[in-house]
């Protein structure tokens, strides 16, 4: 190829390249894509579809203030999407259909807004507070995720609303009886069906067990002399950090609800992991136990009338649950 020839084709191609950037509708107040031109052209078409919903756009602008990006991975088939705060990044499944991602995607870019008040996984914090903080971080960003998708259906946009229902049916299930007779009108109307499908994610004992699974297994993979948990948040504190909602909170219960048994307990395996962890901190560095543990109640095996086989049981709600979006302590590793 001669040179001018050469030059000529260069600039083909760089006005091919500028084409499809200029085409990429990164509209840059509510989200910035990374990826190949293709990958940008999908995440912009999930995300303008997004922020239709007010909810989902008010998510998408909080997730775009604190730095975050947008990407697409194959993330296996049981991961709908992460967000990594260490990378400012949230990675959307690309195996999954676009109804899918929009409801992950309301989802994740709450969890980057959470980031900002909260960390994923906080060694110091006491057992008691950081389990709440736990739950109650997934409780907000399905809760987003489910006004998010409902918003959507309202305005003609059905199939996401109907995903949701899938993936999160005790939420739904509560949120939608909330909302059925009079609808979203209010600030008000809106605080209140936050508040019923956040309780609504307590429902749910499966995925709740995968979240206290991912906690004591960061705790165990963390040196044993970092393990302080010595630092307390009342059950107001974790409400006001997790369920913002412009300069206050939309969370219109009492917060000490989140100190009670439906929302606190936890499964007898991971109360003896808990107890074998105080025992080897007090051996291996003489630190004196987390008392904290001791309020947290031992949740009783589901039993069911129509099988004996309650083991199998449970692990078929721990299968469903594991299908759901999951907040990531070690993206790199779990990738
Ligand atoms: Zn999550």
């Amino acid at each position: 190829m001669g040179k001018s020839l050469k030059n000529a084709f260069n600039g083909i191609a760089h006005r091919a390249v500028s084409y499809l950037q200029a085409n990429v509708s990164n509209d840059d107040s509510l989200f910035k894509a990374v990826g190949t031109n293709a990958d940008k052209e999908r995440i912009a078409g999930i995300a303008t579809r997004l922020a239709k919903s007010p909810t989902g756009r008010k998510n998408l602008e909080e997730a775009r203030k604190a730095g975050y990006k947008i990407g697409l991975e194959y993330l296996g088939i049981s991961t709908l999407g992460f967000c990594i705060p260490d990378e400012k990044m949230i990675l959307l499944s690309s195996g999954v259909s676009d109804d899918i991602a929009i409801s992950t995607l309301a989802h994740e870019a709450r969890h980057a807004a959470q980031f900002e008040h909260a960390k994923d996984f906080d060694p110091k914090k006491n057992i008691k507070t950081a389990l709440m903080l736990d739950f109650a971080m997934e409780a907000d960003a399905e809760a987003n995720g489910t006004l998010a998708s409902w918003e959507l259906k309202e305005l003609g946009d059905k199939e996401p609303y109907k995903i949701q229902a899938q993936f999160a049916p005790t939420i739904v299930d509560v949120f939608d009886k909330a909302v059925k007779n009079h609808g979203i009108k209010t600030d008000d109307d809106k605080k209140k069906a936050l508040t019923v499908a956040f309780t609504g994610w307590y429902n749910n004992t499966g995925i709740k067990n995968t979240y206290e699974d991912i906690y004591v297994d960061n705790l165990k993979r963390t040196p044993i002399n970092e393990v302080k948990l010595n630092e307390n948040l009342s059950s107001e504190e974790v409400i006001s950090i997790i369920c913002k909602y412009d300069e206050g909170t939309y969370y219109t219960g009492n917060p000490k609800t989140l100190e009670t048994e439906k929302f606190l307990t936890i499964s007898k395996e991971n109360k003896d992991n808990l107890v074998l962890l105080m025992e080897d901190r007090k051996y291996f560095e003489k630190m004196s136990p987390d008392e904290s543990l001791n309020e947290i109640k031992v949740r009783p095996k589901e039993k069911s009338a129509f099988n004996d086989n309650h083991e199998q049981e449970n692990k078929s709600i721990k299968d469903k649950a594991l299908t759901a979006r999951i907040i990531l302590n070690n993206a790199r590793q779990s990738r």
